[in-house]
Parts: C-alpha cells; structure tokens; sequence
C-alpha cells in the first residue's frame, strides 16, 4: 500500500487509547454516515503495544478515592465485560486492603461505589479482617495491622498485548489503517490548527490529530509548543507558580516464577488482584533485617501470561526530564533492580506464608517502566489548537480502555460529562480532584 499523503483522521499511538479510538470512531462515523474506519490512520513508531500499554501488569480496579476517577473506571469496567474473552479479561475482582491511616478514605470510597451501584463489600476492624481473609481467600494470609478491607467483586485483570490486538482487529475490521515503524518527527499547524504531521516517510496531511502518546506525552506537547511550566490553583484558592507541565515515575514490578496456580485461593481458584497498604514493619524474608518502618504497600495476582505471581510496589520519582526511549524492558536505566526484588518478594512473605522461602523463585528478567505523569497526576483529556485531542492519562490508562469510546464521541463534538472533571484548564480554575493518604500517586 502507498505510504498516504492525506487522511480525514490521524491517531498517533498503538496503545490502548490510541487503538480503542480508532475503533470508536470508526464506528461512530459509520453510525452518523459522515465517514467510516477508511477515515482513519493509526500511527506508530515501532509497534502495537511498543509502549505501557504492553507492559502494563494489566490490573482493573475502581478503588479511586477521586469521584471523578471512580465514575469514568466504571464505564471502562462495563466495556471490558462487554468482550471478556477477546481481551483476555480476568473478571475476578480487585481487594484494597489498607492500615489505619487509609481507612476513612477508602469507607468514603465504598459508600459512593454503592451510590453508583459499583459492587463492593467492605470489611473493617483488624480482627474481622484478618478472619475474612483466612476464611474466604487464603488461609495463610498474615499481612499485620490491617484495619479495612475494600473488595470490588468486579474488575480484575486482562491480558495487555491480546487486548491491544483484539483493539487493533476491531479497528481494522472497519476499515481503520495502522502503519507501524512510522516516527511522527512534527506537527504542523497554521495559526489556529494542526494542518499535517512530520513523519519518517514524509508529510501526511489531516483535518483531525488524536494523541495518545503515554510516556511520550510530554515530546507531542513539545511539537505542539504547550507551556512547560504553568500555574495550579489549589482546590483551597491557593496559588503555585511555574509548576512543571510533566514528571516522571518508574513503576516497579516483576515476577515470582512459582506455578501460578501456587497463587490460588482457597478453593482452588483465581483470587482476586491483592494490594495491600500498611505501616507494619517489613522484615527480609531472606536474612530477617528490616527493610522499612514507613508504610509500605504492594499489588499481586497469579498471572500465566507472565509465568508466576506478578506484581509490584510503589513507583519512584524520576529527577528531571529522562530518556523515554528505548522503553521498556529495553531501556537501561528503567528497569526494576535488586532493591525492589528484595523489598517485593519480602512484602508477599509479610501477607502470606506460602511466599516465605520463595524469594529465591524471583525472574530475573527486565521488568517495570516509566509513567509520565501531570502536575496532579490525574489525567488530561482535552483538545488543543482547535483539533488535536489529547488523550494524557498521567499513566493510569491501561484499565480505561472506555476512554476511547468518549473521545471519539467528543472529536465529533460531543460532549462527554465523565471526561469534564479532566480538562486543562481545570489547573487554571482550581478545580483539582481531592487527593487521598495513598502511598501510590495514582489512588
Ligand atoms: C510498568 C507499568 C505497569 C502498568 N500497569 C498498569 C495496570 O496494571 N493497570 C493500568 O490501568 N495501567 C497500568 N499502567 C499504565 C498504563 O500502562 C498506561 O497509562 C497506558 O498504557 C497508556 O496508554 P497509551 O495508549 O496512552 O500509551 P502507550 O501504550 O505508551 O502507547 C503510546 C504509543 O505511542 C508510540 N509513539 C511514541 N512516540 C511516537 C512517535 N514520535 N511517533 C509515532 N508513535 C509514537 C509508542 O511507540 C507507543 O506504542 C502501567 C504502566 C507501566 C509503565
């Protein structure tokens, strides 16, 4: 096939935003008989799933303290159903399990999950807790001062490279092209809007620019010559100068390579993703020194993609603006080290008996990744120069594969209530979402 010259639509990214709007629009368009799927190009500089969408750990929760958040997790959970087995979707639930200091939080987030009829039940007190765990999930669970227990009984986990490829068959079966190993090098515009963008092979022409670049956010912000510093309002009226526009973590994560049925529940079946948060010491599980006395917490599921119980702890802060490529496991810089594994490994020993001797069943293989993250770390989802629309989800994306479907409705014009709370100028007005005593920058 010619490389195009021209096309109604362009998508930049094959991740999970990019791939899910190409296939909403696709069929949007056919819907109001103003186009179809031939519309539109999706573009990619290396490959379907090149990006976090493809080392996403896959996990699907609800369990956001932001409202805003909760509601948009749930329309995404609905579309997950929707297709289970396509995407690889694990409906097997999600379990917040906290210490004291999260505990109002998260009854807060329990109470609006019923008023939204998002199934969940909630456990509280240490020793009840400590009994519904033993009793109906695993009866080695030992995890200390746990005081409040949040399971979501949907949610869960999906595969991340079959749901991009279910995505991206979707998308094409109506009709959208995806050209791969094509590097997006600009973005033009004439004084009000984007006219064409700069490739490799050349310049292709468009009427509509759909971003979603994950960890590249900030290089499309850059071509589209956005600030890199701006001004926050607090949600109290106070004002921050110069705030930097994008921040880097590294998320963490790896792989116990155990059987992953060893992971099961007490009948034998999956159990539910864990993460766990707490303030009890954490001890080595190899030499028995104490690795912390600050709270601490971790996620896990047994998982046969990855070959064992895979999961991970908190992210850490990357100083300054890092080299995003070669992402990945490809990177050199990006990736877990022996610090995590020891502190990993350990932390499963601390809520289960079974994973005492196990450290030694560590992968050691390159695992984890960078996060591009905004200056509240929740998502932007706004157009900009008239016809570029952003999908910048501050790398909480991966479960939010509904995002798509909005956006493409709002490229039509529109306007979608979940994705108001979400835009720019939000900063401006002070209208940030409420923040929670979560250790992770994304609860
Ligand atoms: C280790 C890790 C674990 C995670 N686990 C979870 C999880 O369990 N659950 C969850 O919900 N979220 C998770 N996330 C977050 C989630 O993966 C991301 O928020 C989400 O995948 C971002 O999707 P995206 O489509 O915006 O970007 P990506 O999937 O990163 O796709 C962007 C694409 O843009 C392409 N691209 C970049 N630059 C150019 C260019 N110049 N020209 C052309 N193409 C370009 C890249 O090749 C890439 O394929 C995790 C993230 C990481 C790093």
């Amino acid at each position: 096939m010619a490389f195009p010259q021209q096309y109604p639509y362009i998508i930049i990214g094959a991740g999970i935003h990019g791939l899910s709007t190409a296939w909403h629009l696709a069929k949007e368009l056919k819907a109001v008989k103003s186009g179809s799927g031939k519309d539109i190009l999706v573009i990619d500089k290396t490959a379907i799933g090149a990006g976090a969408s493809g080392i996403a750990c896959g996990v699907i929760r609800n369990n956001y303290f932001q409202p805003a958040m909760r509601e948009l997790m749930a329309h995404s959970v609905d579309l997950w159903e929707a297709d289970a087995e396509g995407y690889g979707y694990y409906p097997i639930g999600y379990m917040q399990i906290s210490y004291e200091a999260m505990h109002e939080d998260v009854a807060q987030i329990y109470d609006q999950q019923k008023a939204i009829g998002y199934t969940s039940e909630f456990v509280e007190g240490e020793k009840d807790c400590m009994k519904y765990m033993r009793d109906n999930i695993f009866h080695d669970w030992q995890a200390q001062n746990i005081t409040s227990i949040l399971h979501e009984k949907k949610g869960g986990y999906a595969h991340n490279t079959q749901s991009l490829y279910r995505l991206a068959d979707k998308a094409e079966a109506e009709g959208v092209r995806i050209l791969t190993g094509v590097d997006i090098t600009d973005i033009q515009t004439d004084r009000e809007s984007v006219t064409a963008v700069g490739t490799s092979n050349g310049t292709i022409g468009c009427e509509y620019l759909i971003v979603g670049p994950g960890p590249w956010a900030q290089t499309f912000w850059n071509m589209l010559q956005l600030p890199s510093h701006i001004q926050v309002q607090d949600r109290d009226g106070s004002l921050h100068e110069n705030v930097k526009m994008w921040t880097y973590w590294c998320l963490v994560e790896g792989t116990l390579g155990v059987d992953p049925d060893y992971g099961n529940d007490n009948l034998g079946n999956l159990p539910p993703v864990i993460h766990v948060d707490t303030d009890a010491p954490l001890y080595s599980s190899e030499d028995g020194s104490l690795i912390t006395s600050e709270p601490w917490g971790i996620y896990y599921k047994p998982d046969c993609r990855f070959g064992g119980i895979q999961g991970g702890s908190s992210p850490y802060v990357v100083e300054g603006d890092p080299d995003v490529d070669p992402y990945g496991i490809d990177s050199p810089d990006f990736v877990v080290g022996p610090e995590f594994v020891h502190m990993w490994t350990s932390a499963l020993a601390h809520c289960q008996k079974r994973y005492e001797d196990k450290y030694r069943y560590y992968k050691d293989e390159p695992s984890g990744g960078l996060g591009c993250f905004t200056p509240d770390n929740f998502p932007i989802f706004d157009v900009f120069k008239q016809n570029c629309y952003m999908i910048l989800d501050s790398n909480h994306g991966y479960k939010m594969i509904g995002v798509g479907q909005l956006a493409a409705k709002e490229v039509l014009g529109k306007k979608q209530s979940l994705l108001e709370p979400f835009r720019f100028d939000r900063y401006e007005k002070g209208e940030l979402h409420p923040v929670s005593h979560s250790p992770f920058p994304w609860s």
